[in-house]
């Protein structure tokens, strides 16, 4: 049987891309999103790799949609090998200003959410003595920026969590990791280059270079293969000892 790999948030941005090389690997994949098109994407990529998918919408701010999510994955594929913990939501705003219902849900989204479909995923890993967690932190996992502190709270709790992950799992053939991303250019990024070319009343190509990248050694945003062949990496089954740790891909960034 191929390996079976849940990816949230994977009707769009990296975690679409990290389905996409899973796919090509011959994975088969649960896709996930709140993306209307989701179905579409999830039969395409499907067909086009002679792999098996299937979709959820599952809203990742109810723990038991999420547990759903996972068990949705069990019996339309036939198992759980990889979950891949992508979705994300962002939210800019200082302190003092930050909305506390925005707060909330990106803790939720961000970190809770990672929490509960490990939680979830879990037996399924030590039934078959094989299991992969791969969350998507972010180099404000490892830094911080102003105005995020929802964002930058919850990637460095996901670095905390992936640790306590892969010291549970270990001898059990179950591996934690995280990825770091610098910036990629997704959906989530191109509304924060409209955004702030408004806010700062610059050039979208100047926000990018001299706001977005400006942390970044290396001024060019992330390929989303990169990210993709990182987690193909942590996937594999003779990689039983990359575990608890945070792979960047940052241009630099927290080398600095
Ligand atoms: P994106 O906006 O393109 O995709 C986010 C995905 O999450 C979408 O499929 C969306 O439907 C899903 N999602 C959001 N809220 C949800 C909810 N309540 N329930 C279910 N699904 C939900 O974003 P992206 O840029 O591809 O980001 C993916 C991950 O990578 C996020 O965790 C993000 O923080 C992280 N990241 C992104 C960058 C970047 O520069 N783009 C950098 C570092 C880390």
């Amino acid at each position: 049987m191929n390996k079976v790999a849940l990816i949230t948030g994977s009707t769009s941005g990296i975690g679409l891309g990290i389905a996409k090389a899973f796919a090509q690997k011959g994975y088969a994949i649960m896709f996930h999103g709140l993306e209307a098109n989701g179905a579409e994407i999830a039969a395409e990529i499907g067909q086009k790799h002679g792999v098996q998918t299937a979709f959820s919408n599952a809203n990742l701010l109810h723990a038991t949609a999420i547990a759903q999510l996972v068990e949705d994955t069990v019996s339309q594929l036939g198992g759980i090998h990889v979950l891949v913990n992508n979705a994300g939501i962002q939210y800019v705003a200082p302190v003092s200003d930050f909305p506390e219902d925005r707060y909330e849900k990106i803790i939720a989204i961000n970190m809770n959410a990672s929490f509960y479909a490990s939680k979830a995923a879990w037996p399924h890993f030590e039934e078959q003595h094989f299991g992969r967690i791969i969350n998507i932190s972010s180099v404000h996992g490892l830094r911080a920026s102003e105005y995020k502190v929802a964002y930058v709270a919850a990637k460095h709790g996901v670095i905390g969590m992936t640790k306590v992950l892969a010291i549970e799992g270990a001898n059990k053939n179950i591996t934690a990791n995280a990825i770091c991303p610098g910036y990629v250019k997704t959906p989530l990024v191109e509304g924060q280059i409209a955004d702030q070319a408004k806010a700062h009343q610059m050039s979208e190509e100047d926000v990018v270079q001299k706001v977005m990248l400006k942390k970044q050694a290396v001024k060019e945003f992330v390929p989303l293969q990169t990210l993709a062949d990182m987690a193909l990496l942590m996937a594999d089954e003779n990689n039983a000892t990359i575990t608890g740790t945070s792979f960047t891909a940052d241009g630099g960034w927290s080398a600095q």
